[in-house]
């Protein structure tokens, strides 16, 4: 099986909370999103979606990723696309860096290899667990009140975790954390996740302010060493996001003992097969895990969605499903939450068919 034509199709995604906040002052409204068709001369055709949160999050942004695989996609015209550990091979002989490029082709072949096998993508990346796995809310950064809010409306959908976008004021942050631990039930949980935006000082005060709450907190500071020194006067579990991109930055902090879960998003690493091998490391080495990617709709859903349910439940820290947070739907098959929980599709592939009519016409063609 030969690659002999890659599509990349550009989908604004407006949310129905209208704009998401978090730290800084960053936000966005609509999302600006590339869903990757790769097409095979026996017919089969897979798909991937890479969706940065705007271009201030992490090093990645919306039109880099159409930019990225311009210069990229002519490399792969002829690889195999089931060959994923040898085409990513290709991909990073081709391209130096940029993971958020590659992640949207390495996605769309996992599609094909399990429409080729037959079998689910979970299926492939080592199995299926149980019936479904846990999702978290993320709570966009608002006032004390207004977020304690939030969590009471997203519980009664069924969410059981939550995750607070702090980073802003330490002082507005600690309030934050207090109104909404005030509002959970035994059961649920808690992360207080400061997206790189505290300085090392304030973050310290935080979270001795917030002591006797049940909460963890997400990478606090801008570097690996701000977060380290923070880690080591924190009370509460802690998780890495943004300084873990890498599998030596992986294990550099399990050395270091600088987390109990990490953060894992899809285009983070570049992809399932970069993702999948973190993850089963993460396995290996005791930590629990946030699987998802940085944004996206339905396809973006569907791979988190096999990643997820792949991943023995005890080491699932949690998940997500971007696309009950936008307005969009961009395929038919995407997996959708029932109370919280998400399940992957037991089609082959990921199980999703692109809608052509949203799709529109092709922003770049690679054959
Ligand atoms: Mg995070």
């Amino acid at each position: 099986m030969k690659i002999t034509r890659i599509l990349a199709y550009r989908v604004e995604l407006p949310l129905h909370e209208v704009s998401y906040h978090w730290s800084g002052g960053k936000s966005v409204a609509v999302f600006d999103s590339t869903i990757v068709r790769v097409e095979t001369d026996t017919g089969h055709a897979g798909h991937g979606e890479v969706c940065p949160l705007g271009p201030f999050y992490l090093p990645a942004y919306a039109e880099g990723v159409r930019a990225g695989l311009r210069e990229l996609g002519p490399h792969l015209l002829g690889e195999d696309p089931r060959q994923l550990a040898k085409l990513n091979r290709s991909m990073d002989a081709a391209l130096k860096g940029h993971p958020y490029v590659k992640s949207g082709i390495d996605v769309a072949c996992w599609d094909i290899l399990g429409q080729a096998t037959g079998l689910p993508v979970c299926e492939l990346l080592g199995g299926r667990y149980g019936a479904d796995f846990p999702l978290y809310r993320a709570i966009s950064q608002e006032s004390p009140e207004a977020m304690a809010a939030s969590v009471v409306r997203y519980r009664a959908e069924g969410y059981r975790r939550f995750q607070l976008k702090v980073g802003g004021d330490p002082d507005v942050d600690i309030d934050r954390i207090r109104a909404v631990a005030a509002r959970l039930e035994r059961g649920d949980r808690l992360v207080a996740d400061a997206n790189t935006g505290w300085v090392q000082h304030e973050a310290v005060r935080v979270v001795k302010a917030v002591r006797e709450v049940d909460v963890a907190i997400e990478q606090p500071c801008l570097t690996y060493q701000e977060c380290l020194a923070v880690r080591r006067q924190c009370p509460h579990p802690f998780v890495l996001d943004e300084t873990i991109d890498s599998l030596d930055a992986l294990l550099r902090a399990k050395s270091d003992l600088a987390m109990d879960a990490v953060n894992l998003k899809i285009s983070k690493l570049g992809g399932l097969t970069r993702t999948q091998q973190a993850r089963d490391l993460c396995v290996s080495l005791g930590l629990a895990m946030t699987l998802e990617d940085s944004w996206g709709s339905d396809i973006a859903t569907a791979a988190i969605a096999h990643l997820a349910h792949s991943t023995p439940p005890e080491f699932l820290f949690t998940s997500t499903d971007f696309n009950s947070y936008v307005t969009v739907a961009t395929a038919d098959g995407a997996p959708r939450r029932v109370d919280g929980r998400l399940a992957a599709s037991r089609e082959p592939g990921l199980g999703v068919r692109p809608k052509l009519d949203v799709l529109g016409r092709p922003a770049l063609e690679i054959a």
